[in-house]
């Protein structure tokens, strides 16, 4: 008979069973690992809100791999490993061209029965990668960051310009400590609602931070600046990060400055997807709006670095850290309190 582990599936409307299944047997090239930390990620409340069908779920995982199947050679039982969400396939047209990140047939965990919200999870050696030296509590954000890491890289930000972050989630948060730490002139944060997320975004980096219920982005008194030189400082937006609803992007890009970068993240927005912007305003103001997708996973290496050497207070990023049996509390709450409520991570 083969050993049993608890192991959570979720169904619309925000519901959670935790059932006894087996644990995965190994196989040739992927690794049993034991999740020691498993965070919930923004999307996963969207498949809360829409899954038909009962759905396993997690994909912020780190752990301890257990067991290698054979022909495993990067990892070794007893190591302590981050699982990229995907991995590439080094063999596609992309690959081959040396675009990795435009991989869409990689190798991951997918398609398993369960995922990271359990005991234990079957990964592809190609997505495991070892480290040392963090609490599982820092490097359960490696995955999250390495999107917020993404959006940086994809807005092309560099010493001096001044940024604006929408939206505080974990990432929005992540986000502003990178752009602080790569050299940004001003950081401006701008969040839907007051609370935790607005107040961990002054302590992230952020020199100000606004409600943007109170002040719709559109009213904030940013000027577009042509000539820099030695004019007083006003409020100037080089770059743009967005991890809010499509909506923000067109108010976003009214405020950019002349040849500004936004660079969006956000699915599932449904109707809310569909936004309009002023095409002549667009051109003439050379904007750019591109998006930033961090599939397949990467930067693992990166982040683990700069997690080690303090660029994210992992404290101020994780809000809750709650085991297994009370992950649809876990759920609710980021339902319900989401001003209040950042990264939970479920420790199985
Ligand atoms: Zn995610
Ligand atoms: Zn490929």
């Amino acid at each position: 008979m083969s050993e049993t582990m608890r192991a959570a599936f979720v169904k619309a409307p925000f519901q959670v069973q935790l059932r006894e299944v087996p644990i995965p047997e190994v196989k040739p090239g992927w690794i049993l690992v034991k999740v020691e930390a498993c965070g919930i990620c923004g999307t996963d409340l969207h498949t809360l809100r829409s899954a038909s069908d009962w759905s396993p779920l997690g994909h912020e995982i780190v752990g301890v791999a257990t067991k290698v199947g054979a022909g495993v050679r990067s990892v070794r039982e007893g190591d302590k490993v981050a699982l990229e969400s995907g991995s590439f396939c080094h063999t596609c047209a992309a690959c081959r061209d040396g675009r990795v990140d435009l991989c869409n047939t990689g190798p991951n965990y997918w398609s398993n029965p369960t995922l990271g919200f359990a005991e234990y999870i079957l990964a592809p050696e190609e997505g495991a990668v070892v480290f040392d030296g963090l609490e599982w509590e820092q490097a359960v954000l490696v995955e999250p960051m390495g999107v917020a890491l993404d959006m940086v890289y994809t807005a092309d930000i560099r010493p001096g310009h001044d940024v604006l972050v929408v939206g505080m989630g974990p990432i929005g948060l992540m986000a502003v400590a990178l752009v602080r730490r790569v050299g940004a002139g001003r950081v401006y944060a701008a969040h839907s609602r007051r609370g935790r997320r607005m107040e961990a975004a002054k302590a992230m980096g952020a020199d100000e931070v606004f409600c943007t219920q109170e002040w719709p982005i559109s009213c904030f008194p940013y000027r577009k600046r042509r000539v820099a030189g030695g004019a007083p400082r006003e409020h100037v937006v080089d770059r743009a990060l967005v991890t809010a609803p499509p909506r923000v992007i067109p108010e976003t890009l009214q405020v950019l400055n002349y040849g500004g970068i936004l660079s969006f993240i956000g699915i599932d927005w449904g109707e809310g997807q569909k936004i309009t912007i002023p095409a002549d305003d667009f051109h003439f103001n050379k904007a750019q709006l591109r998006a930033s997708f961090a599939s397949p996973a990467l930067y693992f290496p990166t982040c683990l670095q700069m997690l080690r050497d303090g660029w994210i207070a992992s404290d101020l990023v994780i809000s809750h850290v709650m085991p297994l049996e009370r992950l649809e509390e876990a759920f609710i709450l980021l339902r319900d309190d989401s001003a209040n409520t950042l990264k939970v991570v479920i420790k199985p």
